[in-house]
């Protein structure tokens, strides 16, 4: 069985206190309690602060360019359905110029997870505001404040029929880790959204911020409608699994789901490995 030093790339060159560490330690732990090797997982990021995940975790990995990060990982379980995969990335990387692939992610339903490092700010340039700002957001960049109002990544998933939408926190790495363990599990396309505080340039979104603000939920809403209810009463500060559907996965609709060994064995009958190539 993997552990944590196995799973460790190289040295994070994230500041002190960055809430991306906790996610990254996330990933790990949910890697190692699921009983899962390097080899066997595929983390695709994007870019800013978040993409260096793919490098400081020990895996197959692909750091690609601006918001790209779904649609490569959609291809890399395509081309092979055994690994597990994730795509990771920022607000900025994957509700800016990302937003398009996202929500058609969400519902063509590849069996991958998709885990969002949410600062609501471009951290790796310097604190520019991103799709996630609040209104009235002030950053040093900015000759006036945020005239715009931020995107909602976890009503957009749910509306766009993903099938796993979780929200989590950086402060709170055990009920992370639950998550992203589900989410890795869940067999279809699974958002998970995590505020994570960019202690360097968000000076809003701290990490008292949302001890003062997040709710909890321990089971998931039953209908899209009610979670989405929730969400709004809340103004989307609601933490744990949001809402979880079981439903084939665009893999098995195609009837590409296979074991890589009979591939390998020779045994994979031709017609199929065809299709999965065009
Ligand atoms: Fe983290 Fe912000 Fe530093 Fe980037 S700039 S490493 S997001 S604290
Ligand atoms: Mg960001």
């Amino acid at each position: 069985m993997a552990t944590m030093k196995d799973l460790r790339g190289d040295a994070p060159t994230w500041c002190p206190g960055c809430g991306h560490f906790s996610i990254m330690a996330g990933i790990q732990k949910s890697m190692i309690e699921l009983g899962y090797e390097p080899h066997e997982f595929a983390i695709i990021s994007g870019i800013g602060c978040s993409g260096k995940v793919s490098e400081y975790i020990r895996s197959n990995s692909f750091h690609t360019i601006h918001g790209r990060s779904v649609p490569i990982a959609q291809g890399v379980k395509m081309g092979n359905p055994n690994l597990k995969v994730i795509a990771s990335g920022g607000d900025g990387d994957g509700y800016g110029i990302g937003l398009g692939h996202f929500v058609h992610a969400s519902r063509r339903n590849i069996d991958m997870s998709y885990i969002v490092m949410d600062n609501s700010i471009y951290g790796l340039t310097k604190g520019q505001t991103s799709p996630r700002s609040e209104h009235g957001f002030v950053t040093k960049s900015a000759s006036s404040e945020n005239k715009e109002y931020p995107v909602d990544p976890v009503c957009t998933s749910i509306i766009n029929g993903a099938t796993f939408v979780a929200q989590g926190y950086s402060g709170n790495i055990k009920q992370l880790t639950h998550i992203i363990k589900r989410a890795i599990e869940h067999r279809g396309f699974s958002h998970v959204n995590i505020f994570s505080p960019c202690v360097t340039f968000n000076k809003v979104n701290t990490y008292d911020y949302y001890k003062e603000r997040l709710i909890s939920i321990e089971e998931p809403f039953h209908t899209r409608d009610a979670a989405i209810q929730s969400l709004r009463e809340h103004h989307g500060l609601v933490t744990g699994i949001l809402f979880e559907e079981l439903r084939d996965d665009y893999q098995t609709k195609l009837g590409i789901d296979f074991d890589m060994q009979s591939v390998q064995s020779g045994e994979m009958d031709h017609e199929r490995l065809t299709l999965m190539q065009e």
